[in-house]
Parts: C-alpha cells; sequence; structure tokens
C-alpha cells in the first residue's frame, strides 16, 4: 500500500513539475510559431525617410494582438512583432492593444464555424488564471489587466489612454519626451461579451474604448467575412452597437461581413473605423474592403487602417503596403487613412515595429508630402481619437 501511495506522489509531482514547465516555456514556443517577421531589424531606408520617421509627432497604429501570447511587453523581446522598447525605438507614440478571446481551430479566410476554440488550451496550458479558461469576457479581462500591469511597472514610460483628457495630457507630455509610448485598448469579436449587454459595461470599466462585432465566426451579433451565413446585424448586434455608441465606444468593422458592413453603416451614429484591413481595389480578398465601404466608412467621418499582412496587401512588403495606401487616399481622401498592422495576429509581417520607416520610405517614392505622410503615420488617428474617445 505504502509502497502504490509513494508511486501515486511521485507521478502527481511528475505532472506538477510538468505543467510549471509549461507555463514557463509555452507561451514563447506558441509565440514564436505564429508570429514571423519576414525580414530582421535593423533596417535600411532612405536619409530623408529615416529623418521624417524620428521628427514625426505621432506615429500611431490601431491594430496588434499582443496581448495574447502571454509575452512581457516591457522587454525587447527577440520575437513578436511588437513591445513596448520597440515601440519607443520606432518613435511610434501609440498602438492599439485589441484583444483576441476565441479563434476556432485551422482558422482560415473562407469558411469558420464558432465550434471551436483554439484559445482554450493555450489558456489552460500557460496557467492563465482559471476563471478565463472557459470564459471569454474574463480572458478579455486578463488582457485587459496585464496592459495595466506593464503601464504600471513602466516607470511612467508607458500610458494607458481611455480617454480625450488622458490624450491631451500624453501628448502634452511627449512635447518634451518622446521616449514615452502609450497604447488604447480593443476587443477583436464581441463574443467576449458572452451574448450579455452588462459586459459592454464591464469592459469599458477595464478600459476597452474600440470593439469589433465579429472575428473569424459568426457570433449572436451577426457575420464574420469568414463565417458561414454572411448576413447582417442580428437584433442583439444592433443594441450592441446602440449601447456602444451612446458609451463612446469606438465601433470596428474589421472582419464583417459584406452584409454586416451594409447594416452598420445604415444604424451608426458615430464615426466608425476599419482598424486593419487591405482594400479590393489593390487586393481582391473576401477580407478587404470594397470601394462602396471605403466611402461609406470616410462618410462617417471614419478612418481605415492599413494592415501589414499578406492576405490584406497580397504581397507581404512596404511597397505594397503603401500602394494599399496611395490607393485608399485617392479613393477617400487623406484624412480617413491610417496604419492597422495587425502585429501579433497570428500572421507573418513583412518587419517589426522599428521598420515603419520603410512605410515611410515607399510613401516618399509614391510622392507624398511630409504633411500627408505625418497625417498617414498617425496624425489621422489622433484627430480621430481626440475627437470621439469619451471626455
Ligand atoms: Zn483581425
Amino acid at each position: 500500500m505504502k509502497k502504490y501511495l509513494k508511486k501515486g506522489v511521485v507521478f502527481i509531482l511528475t505532472l506538477v513539475a510538468l505543467y510549471m514547465a509549461m507555463i514557463v516555456f509555452l507561451p514563447e514556443i506558441i509565440d514564436k510559431k505564429y508570429n514571423k517577421v519576414l525580414q530582421l531589424p535593423p533596417y535600411k531606408v532612405s536619409d530623408e525617410a529615416m529623418k521624417l520617421t524620428d521628427s514625426l509627432d505621432f506615429i500611431a497604429d490601431l491594430h496588434c494582438d499582443a496581448l495574447l501570447w502571454n509575452r512581457d511587453l516591457l522587454k525587447n523581446n527577440n520575437f513578436g512583432e511588437v513591445d513596448i522598447p520597440r515601440m519607443i525605438q520606432a518613435n511610434m507614440a501609440l498602438q492599439a492593444f485589441t484583444i483576441v478571446t476565441k479563434v476556432p481551430k485551422n482558422m482560415n479566410f473562407d469558411k469558420n464555424t464558432g465550434e471551436t476554440d483554439a484559445v482554450t488550451l493555450p489558456y489552460i496550458l500557460e496557467g492563465r488564471p482559471i476563471r478565463s479558461w472557459f470564459n471569454l469576457t474574463e480572458r478579455a479581462l486578463v488582457q485587459t489587466a496585464s496592459l495595466h500591469q506593464f503601464s504600471k511597472k513602466s516607470d511612467g514610460k508607458f500610458y494607458i489612454i481611455k480617454s480625450k483628457t488622458d490624450l491631451a495630457h500624453y501628448i502634452n507630455a511627449r512635447k518634451s519626451n518622446k521616449k514615452l509610448a502609450a497604447g488604447f485598448l480593443g476587443v477583436e469579436g464581441s463574443h467576449a461579451l458572452n451574448g450579455d449587454l452588462n459586459n459592454i459595461d464591464v469592459l469599458f470599466n477595464a478600459g476597452v474604448r474600440m470593439m469589433s462585432p465579429v472575428h473569424f465566426f459568426d457570433n449572436k451579433l451577426g457575420s464574420s467575412a469568414h463565417g458561414v451565413a454572411h448576413e447582417g446585424l442580428t437584433d442583439f448586434g444592433k443594441k450592441v452597437i446602440k449601447k456602444m455608441q451612446e458609451k463612446n465606444m469606438i465601433l470596428d468593422v474589421a472582419h464583417s461581413s459584406e452584409k454586416m458592413l451594409d447594416d452598420i453603416l445604415a444604424i451608426t451614429t458615430k464615426p466608425i473605423v476599419s482598424s486593419h484591413t487591405g482594400v479590393k481595389g489593390t487586393c481582391n480578398t473576401v477580407r478587404n474592403l470594397s470601394d462602396k465601404h471605403l466611402i461609406g466608412i470616410a462618410n462617417t467621418g471614419g478612418i481605415v487602417g492599413i494592415a501589414f499582412f499578406k492576405k490584406a496587401v497580397c504581397k507581404a512588403d512596404a511597397k505594397n503596403i503603401a500602394e494599399a495606401i496611395q490607393y485608399t487616399v485617392n479613393l477617400i481622401g487623406v484624412t480617413h487613412v491610417a496604419l492597422g498592422s495587425d502585429f501579433d495576429g497570428a500572421v507573418t509581417v513583412p518587419f517589426d515595429v522599428t521598420g515603419l520607416s520603410l512605410i515611410v520610405d515607399e510613401l516618399l517614392k509614391l510622392n507624398f508630402t511630409h504633411q500627408e505622410i505625418s497625417l498617414i503615420m498617425g496624425g489621422n488617428v489622433k484627430r480621430f481619437l481626440l475627437e470621439n474617445l469619451p471626455d
């Protein structure tokens, strides 16, 4: 009996040791597998592009999923696509940290259902809080909490922007010290509400200021561009949008089906964004926005973030990104276009955040003026947030 007891204890201790090892090593293994950079830094650009990038007062990006991977964003990591030290190195003022709570297994751009969930197992194996293992709202809250932790431990270097006032303060602080960075929180896919309107308040109180109705599968709000039904907004979806906009939570239409986009444009009372997208005009995929929808978003007073990965721009390089920007500017005007990298969004990107000057270089080659480049690289995001965040 004693012998069996001893074996049992050894077995359990071995399991515990394995779990502890997994918690330490697994996040980095998964992270490196999904978030690849085609060309590693340092990056070479023209003198003019380097000078202009360094002189820009507000570089901003509307989308990254860096919080999903359980990475220390206060460290300059030699993997992944963005972190706070690299933002500062890149003279980047603001990054949207958009939270992913659930993705289907075998995720693809054409057809997904919400039946499977590839986030559950990593959340368990990485030792995330038990309350978040099977609860999407809690998963979002774990990620909002980690960004707040990074801010707290940053010695005042990393701000979280939740209001017009926060942003105005930050802009002021950055006038005398460019070695600061900031983030604002978004959620990718409103299944993070667990089907409960009250959870809009819960997420808002945790700092979330932007949210998209859908991600890779159809949910209670309506259809994803990569889902099955290709329908529009449900009644619940309309209620969510109404409540979000009453609270000045920004509506992000990235990943919406075409019919969803029509329905959203018909009811929105505020300017909206597509945080990370390509445009059908330069790369005709299901993921990308048609001219009609680009014009619709611009007509709300909204902005469109051009993404950096292959399905968005057809070839993941700075030249194709700049051409998508140029097409969009020609169609809807330079004040409606921004960056929406999708860094760390389980996509392969041409460069990490320290390579944003490569886009500046390509925009210069396309004869954009310094003033236009300053708007595209972040000036538009600054203006948009100063106008549309809560007071
Ligand atoms: Zn996305």
